[in-house]
């Protein structure tokens, strides 16, 4: 075991008296004159505020947004998800959004500043739809690759996934928006997510879970965090007053404002005590009129209520809506271009994890091996494409899956497929289209032939209003319905219009949502009952999946009319005024194995298959855990067929997490798009024309789910111990000892690179790397510790530090790392503070945990 110091600046929080909140006369560390000035006026607006205000101040008002106070010039606060768009404070494609690429795929660019750019944009977004705060980004980590939002978090390494985040939250800021970091913490899955007690040693919450949280506000310091649903150690996140009030505020000076994830407050003293400042959503809620109560009982000070509405006043200010306040961002930033930046985002974040000598000069390159010619050129890969015949196949390749589901769900106006961008790229009469296998066992969102509207009408059957319905999608929050229309007049909704099919056959129509419906097709009713829950999560009429209720044979290009009416009844299990059901609809099944025979024709008479393959809403959303890492439907079967056909298969990943790749050593090159945005088919038809390299790394360890690890993600008696401790990801790949199918960090562009030399002084690391291929690339140099004599209860090395750098052929460049102290610290339970711990520490270099390039060590 090697010694270990105290850090110095860390006291041990057990000698602490638990910071109540920042008390009245004093204002947070390190604040410029501005932030002095800023705080003046909070602290005059907090005394112009009687009690009962302060309790409506801290609970929503609806769905999104927090009482204006127009007594002390306060106007209502806004908020909206998500980490990918801004999806603003209506539920429909109406009010459209840019869709960035998953989270997954930003980590994958292990580029802060490109993070930084994206959260820009976001910025800009939100302010043009009069959001105030983002409910971004999510920096739980990839505990198990099982973790249902496992594409909306950034990666298994809190260190990734902490660089990422502060970048993401810097570029949002700038902008002038508050982001919320979420959800604070521990809520690395979904099953039972609103009562899962999750057991996690300290060591475990220091050095991995609460490690991204710790660094964004260290370098980005963010004007909000979300507490989390579930349970850590035994209190649930929103009670949470030791890892709110004095670790997150009290140690590391956070100063923003904390809201519940919505739903989570279901206390009024032990959340308010516990450092939660906002309840969402409203109107009902633990705070309003209850904390006012329990204030006048006794049950409360005072005092703590005007700490929370002193940090809803600070972001206020902050963002500009406090009048006498100077925001923190005055002048708007410069205009971004959204769609150019998805596109780039994206061709930066895909992976490419095979790329193969192309069939046919597969013999020549055997005789150069044989002849000791080392090198493969990358223009004899499989990819880029050569100029040739090209067939596409996959329905994700028509009906692209640019996104995750659930929350972090936006409306873009437009997505081009992969369709689109091969289309719209290769020359005329190259490319031809098969399906070959269709994952989507389920109903979708009606929209594509669909012509629809939603007519209002009142308990008499009058019309009282109707509204745009651009897909099958309603979601109406709180009082906002269609012009003239009022919850009290209301009694049903009716989505309304025509059906034009694109293909004969038997068509599926659904519905998802809960209570009285009535759904007719071309004059005959299939469905007049009520739908009723089978699960008590209260979003499982936004995320659960639609019922089929009616077969209809139609005719390609013939319309029908369609009607789908339901009775209005507001849930009593949501505090809200939500009306929210689906028309779903499924396109006339065909056989499977004639599916992928007629894609394994079209792959046999072109010189290069392209086969995209994906996974559905049903396996990466919202509110239920994965059950296995398998493509969905005969998507595997369909590769396997195709890579025998035609040697030159290029397979694309189309999923925000791992997936099995049984067939990967069967194909010519695998490229990992994840969910790539609005933009995803224009950056793919970049990077396989090779206008673009692909730029990614993996952000997260890929491998099969009998050899992944930790895997565990569902409880047993409401507990769900992180038995593995410290050693998730690669940390516990390393343990195991077993390979898995991509290491960390891996990822091929389309250039070579040498690394010549590496130098360290102090925690200085530059390393030399030269482009030693034919054409410019980027390079993300990795740096991973590992200490020298084993110490079993750490993980074996880790990523301490990286940089990108690029370089022209031929060129060398230096990539200049800074170790952080932190990667030399390891979280002491007995004396419960860091500690440095000395000795002698192999400092590596390379383009993967696996992919160890120059070495050099040190002692410290
Ligand atoms: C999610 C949050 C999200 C919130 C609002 C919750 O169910 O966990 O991430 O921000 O809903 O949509």
């Amino acid at each position: 075991m090697a010694e270990t110091e105290q850090t110095p600046h860390d006291r041990t929080s057990r000698d602490r008296t638990p910071p109540d909140r920042t008390p009245p006369d004093q204002t947070p560390p390190d604040q410029t004159p501005r932030d002095h000035a800023r705080e003046a006026v909070v602290e005059a607006a907090l005394g112009r505020l009687d009690l009962d205000a302060k309790a409506r101040l801290l609970s929503g008002q609806d769905m999104w947004s927090l009482p204006a106070l127009p007594e002390i010039g306060l106007k209502s606060l806004v908020m909206s998800d998500g980490p990918i768009g801004v999806r603003g404070v209506r539920w429909t494609a109406d009010d459209p959004s840019i869709a960035l690429p998953s989270p997954t795929a930003l980590a994958a660019t292990w580029d802060p500043a490109l993070a930084r750019r994206a959260g820009a944009l976001l910025a800009q977004e939100a302010r043009r739809r009069h959001v105030h705060v983002l409910l971004a980004p999510t920096v739980n980590l990839h505990r198990s690759p099982l973790g249902g939002r496992h594409f909306e978090a950034y990666s298994e390494d809190p260190y990734l996934t902490g660089q990422i985040g502060s970048g993401f939250v810097d570029g949002v800021q700038s902008g002038g928006v508050a982001t919320t970091v979420k959800h604070f913490v521990a809520n690395d899955a979904e099953t039972d997510r609103f009562t899962v007690n999750n057991l996690v040693s300290q060591r475990a919450l220091r050095e991995l879970y609460l490690a991204p949280f710790e660094a964004i506000v260290e370098n980005a310091r963010p004007w909000g965090v979300m507490t989390a649903y579930n349970s850590v150690n035994g209190t649930t996140m929103t009670e949470h007053r030791h890892l709110v009030n004095e670790i997150l505020r009290g140690e590391w000076g956070f100063d923003g404002f904390n809201v519940s994830d919505w739903m989570a407050a279901r206390s009024t003293a032990p959340d308010i005590e516990g450092g939660l400042d906002v309840a969402m959503p409203g109107p009902r809620t633990v705070y309003g009129e209850p904390l006012a109560r329990a204030v006048r009982a006794g049950r409360i000070k005072e005092q703590t209520v005007d700490g929370a509405v002193r940090n809803v006043l600070r972001l206020a200010a902050r963002v500009g809506i406090l009048s006498g306040a100077e925001p923190a961002v005055t002048e708007p930033p410069a205009p971004i271009d959204g769609e150019a930046l998805a596109r780039e985002i994206a061709h930066r974040a895909f992976v490419l994890v095979r790329n193969e000598v192309r069939d046919e000069v597969r013999d020549e390159v055997r005789n150069e091996v044989r002849n000791e010619v080392q090198e493969v050129r990358n223009e004899r890969r499989a990819l880029p494409l050569r100029p040739g015949t090209v067939a596409l196949i996959g329905a994700a390749a028509r009906d692209a899956r640019v996104l995750g589901g659930g929350s972090a769900t936006v409306f873009p106006s437009h997505v081009v497929s992969p369709l689109d961008g091969l289309t719209a790229a290769l020359p005329e009469g190259s490319l031809t289209y098969a399906v070959g296998a269709d994952p989507n066992e389920e109903l979708a969102v009606a929209d594509k032939g669909f012509e629809l509207r939603a007519v209002c009408r009142d308990t008499a059957g009058e019309v009282i209003g109707s509204g745009s319905a651009p897909s099958g999608q309603i979601q109406w929050m709180g009082d906002d319905l269609p012009a003239g229309v009022t919850h009290a007049a209301l009694r049903t909704v009716e989505l309304t219009g025509t059906f034009t099919p694109r293909d004969s056959g038997t068509h599926t129509f659904g519905i998802k949502g809960l209570g009285a419906f009535t759904l007719t097709i071309d004059g005959t009713t299939y469905f007049d009952d009520v739908q009723r829950a089978e699960k008590d999560d209260p979003f499982v009429t936004f995320f659960g999946a639609p019922m089929p209720r009616a077969q209809v044979e139609l005719t390609a290009g013939e319309p029908v009319h369609v009607s789908l009416t339901h009775v209005v009844t507001l849930p009593e299990s949501i505090p809200l005024k939500v009306i929210g059901f689906t028309l779903a609809h499924q396109e006339p099944r065909r056989d499977a194995d004639e599916l992928i025979a007629e894609a394994v024709e079209s792959a046999r008479a072109a010189d290069t298959a392209v086969v995209v393959v994906a996974t559905t809403e049903r396996v990466e959303s919202e509110g239920f855990d994965r059950t296995d890492l398998r493509l969905p439907g005969r998507q595997d079967d369909l590769v396997h067929a195709v890579a025998a056909a035609n040697p030159n298969t290029v397979v694309i990943v189309n999923s925000g997490s791992p997936v099995e790749l049984p067939w990967r050593e069967e194909v010519a090159a695998v490229l990992l798009s994840w969910f790539p945005g609005q933009e995803g088919g224009a950056a793919l038809a970049d990077v396989l024309t090779g206008a673009h390299e692909p730029g990614g790394r993996l952000p997260t360890t890929w491998g099969s789910l009998s050899d992944a690890p930790v895997t565990r993600v569902t409880p047993s008696d409401g507990e769900l111990p992180y038995t593995e401790g410290v050693f998730i990801g690669y940390r516990a790949w390393d343990k195991t000892g077993v390979t898995p199918s991509y290491a960390f960090g891996h990822g091929l562009g389309y250039t070579d690179w040498t690394y010549e030399s590496i130098e360290v002084d102090g925690r200085t690391v530059r390393i030399r790397v030269r482009n030693s291929g034919e054409r410019t690339g980027r390079e993300v140099v990795q740096v991973y510790l590992a200490p020298t004599v084993r110490d079993t209860a750490r993980p074996a090395r880790w990523l301490a530090g990286f940089a990108g750098v690029e370089a022209g052929p031929g060129e060398s460049v230096e990539a200049v790392v800074e170790l952080p102290r932190r990667a030399f610290e390891v979280w002491d339970e007995t004396a419960n503070s860091w500690a440095f711990v000395k000795g002698s520490y192999e400092i590596r270099a390379g383009r993967s945990i696996a992919d160890r390039r120059v070495t050099s060590t040190v002692t410290v």
